[in-house]
């Protein structure tokens, strides 16, 4: 899950996402122009079929009216002079269907044209049989039998009346990217070609049941009249469509791109905002992201580990881990600072009651926030530690800030004291501390900056150190030092006069893990005589 998560913090893999969701979009809209594009082909495909099916329709239809007819006014004697009167009245309709046959069995009894004939003409064996939808057909026949010489045309039997009707055919053979073909289709499935470009029906016949032509869905499909004689058959080429309608195709996938590239930059804005640092830490602030280090703080005359300041760290949702100069000022700025000191407080009594040594008594140090300083509030955030006074002496450290009011400070710093917590003044000597300050206030001891210690040994600030040192000890405070980086810097230390209460600094240790802190104190013990650093 944190590896997960990770990829939305890095802004490289932020944009790796923006670019991978930039052409997913970029597929979907280009998938859904190409959607598009099949609907219209399947548009024009049908409206195609429908054009060159509607006059075989149409014919089919005259057909059926005109065996209806002859059906219904032909009732005279079999080729007698007022059957074939009867029958030319029939074929006076204006249909265009150009002979009427009276043939009983597929035998030409008489004709309209010829009459009455001598010897039964043979129709010939038809090539789709008649059944209760559809006439018999027998295609392209010569029509000289008939005394029609040079003519060829489809016989359409149905009962004893055949007819001589023009040859169902298409001319148009589509266009560059669509190709049509009609055909006859007998009962068995035998199709012949009946006009369009032969070999789209047999390729449709050989793909039935679906397929893939390379990547791309095939594009065709039959419609057939209603009796399901004739079929019109179509099939498109995608690409050819394409090509067709490149400017088209070159827009959509302009609009395609320019549109991906628009939501991925909004996708990628919206990533970071929502991944920000600021927003991450709001959204999972919480006990069990909070955690606290512990920077031994060594008595300078014993050499003996009595304290030790509690660092909060915060683990981001990536499980690194975030150092406070980086969420402590969203702490401020949204109003979570006693919340979040309750929480370095659970967590650290949680942590201390732990892996504290037994006999180790150890004065506990927190960061409050200037602004909650507030004795009765602060007494219920500590009970855990000041419900074991045997083992822990909680202190707050304050840093001095335009938040502090000296007479309400002072009174909070007293009601504290009487509740068992000691107050130290942080960070003395830098940002707003105050002389004033310093003798106002009853705090039990001052922080001396870092950055005294911390300065080179000839520098202003060093020799300030020596300055400092004696005013605070004039205030009759206790006084940390802290930034002790080096074993120079110690040594000094311990040749001030008066002597130096505590020290804190990366000399001693550098802040600790929970376990590591506890295998620290167990290697410098209570007992002065067994210790190394001071050695
Ligand atoms: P601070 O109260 O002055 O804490 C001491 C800082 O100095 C710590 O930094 C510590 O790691 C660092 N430090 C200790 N010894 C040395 C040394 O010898 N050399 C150098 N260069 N640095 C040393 P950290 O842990 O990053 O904390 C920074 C600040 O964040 C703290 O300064 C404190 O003001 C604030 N902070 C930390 N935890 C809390 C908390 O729980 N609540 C509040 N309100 N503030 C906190
Ligand atoms: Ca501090
Ligand atoms: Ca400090």
């Amino acid at each position: 899950m944190a590896k997960l998560v990770s990829l939305f913090i890095s802004s490289r893999q932020q944009t790796i996402i923006s670019l991978l969701l930039g052409c997913l979009l970029f597929a979907g809209f280009v998938g859904f122009a190409a959607l598009f594009a099949v609907q219209q082909i399947h548009h024009t495909m049908r409206s195609e079929a429908q054009e060159a099916l509607q006059p075989v329709i149409d014919v089919g239809v005259k057909i059926d009216e005109a065996f209806s007819a002859l059906e219904k006014g032909v009732t005279a004697a079999p080729c007698s002079q007022p059957f074939l009167d009867q029958m030319r009245r029939v074929a006076y309709l204006p249909d265009g269907i150009s002979e009427f046959l009276y043939a009983p069995d597929g035998r030409v009894k008489c004709s309209l044209s010829k009459g009455w004939s001598s010897q039964a003409l043979d129709l010939g064996p038809p090539d789709t049989v008649e059944t209760a939808e559809a006439p018999a057909n027998r295609f392209d026949r010569d029509l000289a039998f008939l005394g029609l010489d040079g003519l060829v045309g489809s016989l359409v039997s149905r009962g004893p009346f055949a007819l001589v009707v023009p040859k169902a055919q298409l001319s148009y053979l589509g266009t560059s990217w669509l190709a049509v073909e009609l055909v006859a289709v007998s009962q068995s499935g035998v199709w012949r070609h009946r006009g369009g470009r032969e070999g789209v029906h047999s390729q449709f016949v050989e793909a039935a049941g679906g397929g893939l032509s390379g990547l791309l869905p095939r594009l065709s499909e039959s419609r057939c009249t209603a009796n399901g004689r004739f079929c019109v058959t179509t099939e498109a080429s995608f690409l050819g469509y394409l090509k067709d309608q490149k400017v088209g195709a070159v827009v959509a996938l302009l609009v395609a791109a320019v549109l991906a590239i628009a939501l991925a930059d909004r996708g990628r804005a919206m990533i970071v905002r929502h991944w920000s640092f600021e927003k991450r830490f709001r959204r999972h602030l919480g006990p069990e992201s909070v955690i606290c280090m512990y920077q031994p703080i060594m008595e300078l005359r014993t050499g003996r580990i009595s304290a030790c300041e509690v660092l909060a760290r915060w683990r981001d949702v990536d499980d690194q881990i975030v150092y406070p100069d980086r969420f402590i000022p969203l702490v401020e700025r949204y109003g979570l600072t006693m919340s979040f000191t309750r929480m370095v407080v659970e967590r650290a009594y949680a942590d201390l009651s732990a892996k504290v040594p037994d006999g180790h008594k150890l004065l506990v140090t927190f960061n409050i926030f200037p602004r909650d300083l507030d004795s009765k509030v602060l007494c219920d955030v500590f009970r855990p530690f000041l419900s074991e006074p045997d083992r822990f002496t909680v202190v707050v450290e304050l840093v001095e800030s335009d938040a502090v009011v000296v007479e309400w400070a002072q009174r909070e710093i007293e009601l504290l004291r009487q509740a068992g917590i000691q107050t130290f003044i942080d960070d003395f000597g830098a940002g707003y501390s105050s002389i004033h300050n310093l003798a106002a206030l009853s705090v039990d001891g001052v922080k001396l900056d870092r950055s005294f210690a911390m300065a080179p040994a000839d520098s202003l600030m060093a020799r300030m150190l020596g300055h400092a040192i004696e005013m605070i000890h004039a205030s009759a405070r206790s006084i940390v030092v802290e930034g002790v980086e080096t074993r120079e810097r110690l040594d000094q230390l311990r040749s001030v006069e008066p002597p130096i209460d505590y020290v804190q600094g990366y000399f001693i240790s550098r802040p600790l893990t929970p376990p590591a802190f506890r295998e620290f104190l167990l290697k410098h013990p209570a007992d002065p005589a067994r210790l190394s650093i001071a050695a």
